[in-house]
């Protein structure tokens, strides 16, 4: 078989050598299992059963929709509600369980594919438009129908994998964890989407935005994923395979040189201290997090804890997880950033109606207004948890000063109540903002008047600011982080934090790579906060350079035109410095 590369858009890096599992666009892997005779009525009781249940989860999102949105969306769910008792599609099921003697998940996921796939080639465009209905219940009833942890056949592989699909949504990459994975690989997206930054935290190599991989790679081909390039070869040579082998050890050898820095100070050669923190989605990342030598934590994305369930956390699970990180940390802080969702992270426990733009529309502390009760347990949660450790809290997508205060009533009303049920929490907790829209960087001198820290994220701020969609492949390149417009705007905005005698970090993607990081280091900012991987390469690269340099290399790039003039400059100077560092850009 002939070798092939696909080029896309490196993601997480480092390099893997495995077999290709193509996920079902569907996302549900359903194996055909036999049954007996005997079996056939326990199977198609199973079926109905699912029907009822979904009947009245539907039911209760709508009431609960009905009350909390005047009505405006539930209607939506009349359609879910007629896919459930289309008498047809019942049918089909039924007679095809009793006829192939298979189970009522693997008929009913064949008979929905087979009408999803009638419906998309519809010319009437409502009819075409059901397809969505159908899709998610679908789902639904899937889900009933099995146990949730057998929904991906991926639970039960026992050899080491290489994902391929078309998409991955975050609760999906969440909801990998521990599994046998070794690399991610995708269609579409972007390289600072949730699912390419989930990829990171897992420590697995991704590829996003290939535009044609489901289509070119077959389950069980032997391919690599070369994180770093962005590159998927497809039936390697032997000879690739042992080059790519080479790669991977020299990468690990690297990984395990800095580990003896872990414990120095993270400063110049000239003596700036700087702080860097790790990025936390899950958990489970903690031993990363120690092993690394994170100085706290920068940005808890708490939204996570919201995936991959059917309910709500409650605010004893929230507070529990809360603290439990906290104490882990301490001393060092932990930023907890309140639910961001929204954009492209949803959750199944909430029908969001879909948006044209999600990106702009009802995302993060836009949501909480509109949910307080949401918002509220999770407030209370962490107020509980900041009387353990060293809790920062922060609020998502803030534009201005108005939105903190609004923000900030809701705090203080849930503040009031602890104190009027005397439960303690730490009355000083710092309450902080990220600065991630273009109007939040251009009033942070009013909002520093009223936070006690920022942290920019540069990942939605590029997206904001130069009007590229951060998880769509056919703009990707248009997604520049060294562009005037982004350094300016971080500027003054660490300028105006400073001003203020306040904290700024950022938690962005862009200050793990090594030639941003350094204009960072020389734009004076205070704290890096990254995925628990990056950390030690940043910190060699701080402690291979004086902050005067890179104070200099700040000001000389300010002057440049482009993001590709920027980063040239950059490289170049830091081939002069600390060509170790260069040498080995998104290796680890
Ligand atoms: C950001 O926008 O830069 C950020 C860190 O937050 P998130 O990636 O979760 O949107
Ligand atoms: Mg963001």
């Amino acid at each position: 078989m002939k070798e092939i590369i696909l080029k896309g858009i490196p993601a997480a890096a480092g390099i893997a050598l495995g077999l290709a599992f193509i996920l079902d666009k569907q996302e549900f892997i359903v194996p055909p299992r036999a049954i007996m005779e005997k079996e056939i009525p326990i199977e198609i009781a199973r079926f109905e059963e699912a029907l009822i249940k979904t009947r009245e989860e539907i039911l209760d999102i709508q009431k609960k929709m009905s009350t909390d949105f005047q009505g405006i969306h539930a209607q939506i769910f009349d359609a879910h509600l007629l896919v459930l008792e289309d008498r047809t599609l019942i049918e089909e099921v039924i007679k095809r369980i009793k006829e192939e003697k298979l189970s009522a998940e693997y008929i009913f996921f064949e008979v929905l594919k087979k009408y999803i796939k009638m419906f998309s080639n519809i010319e009437d465009e409502y009819l075409r438009e059901r397809v969505g209905d159908i899709n998610d219940v679908g789902r639904r009833i899937l889900k009933n129908l099995m146990d949730e942890n057998k929904l991906h056949e991926l639970d039960h592989l026992s050899e080491e994998i290489v994902i391929v699909s078309h998409d991955l949504s975050p609760s999906d990459t969440a909801s990998m964890y521990n599994k046998n994975i070794l690399a991610f690989v995708t269609d579409i997206g972007g390289r600072t989407s949730h699912t390419a930054i989930m990829a990171k935290s897992l420590g697995v190599p991704a590829v996003v935005s290939l535009k044609d991989a489901t289509l070119r790679i077959n389950n069980q081909d032997h391919v690599i994923v070369d994180g770093r390039k962005g590159l998927v070869v497809i039936n390697p040579t032997e000879e690739t395979k042992m080059l790519y082998r080479n790669e991977q050890s020299r990468i690990l050898a690297f990984r395990d040189q800095y580990q003896e820095i872990k414990d120095l100070p993270c400063e110049t050669l000239d003596g700036r201290k700087v702080e860097i923190l790790a990025n936390l989605e899950l958990p489970e990342e903690m031993p990363s997090v120690q092993k690394h030598g994170a100085s706290g934590i920068g940005l808890y994305r708490t939204e996570y804890f919201y995936m991959n369930r059917v309910d709500l956390p409650s605010e004893e699970e929230q507070f529990e997880a809360y603290k439990r990180v906290a104490e882990a940390m301490a001393p060092f802080p932990v930023t907890i950033r309140t639910l961001d969702l929204g954009g492209d992270k949803f959750i199944s426990s909430l029908q969001i109606p879909r948006e044209m733009y999600p990106f702009l529309g009802w995302r993060a502390i836009r949501f909480c207004f509109a949910r307080p009760d949401i918002f509220k347990t999770q407030l209370r949660a962490i107020l509980r948890a900041s009387g353990h450790g060293n809790i920062r809290l922060m609020y998502p997508m803030i534009t201005g000063p108005g939105e903190l205060r609004q923000a900030n009533a809701i705090l203080n009303e849930v503040k009031n109540k602890l104190r009027e049920q005397n439960i303690a929490f730490n009355e000083n907790i710092p309450i902080g903002i990220m600065v991630e829209t273009p109007s939040a960087a251009m009033t942070a001198d009013l909002l520093a008047k009223e936070a006690a820290f920022f942290s920019i994220g540069t990942n939605d701020l590029i997206q904001y600011t130069l009007a590229v969609d951060r998880v769509n492949e056919q703009t990707a390149h248009l997604y520049e982080p060294g562009h005037p417009s982004i350094l300016r705007l971080i500027k003054n905005t660490i300028e105006a934090a400073h001003h203020a005698n306040i904290k700024v970090g950022l938690c962005g993607e862009m200050c793990s790579e090594p030639v941003l990081a350094v204009i960072l280091l020389g734009l004076n900012l205070d704290e890096f906060s990254m995925s628990p991987l990056n950390i030690l390469q940043i910190k060699k690269l701080i402690r291979s350079v004086r902050w005067t340099d890179a104070q200099k290399l700040a000001e000389d790039v300010m002057k440049l035109s482009t993001g590709d003039e920027v980063e040239e400059l950059s490289k170049a100077r830091l081939n002069e410095w600390a060509p170790h560092i260069i040498g080995n850009e998104r290796g680890s």
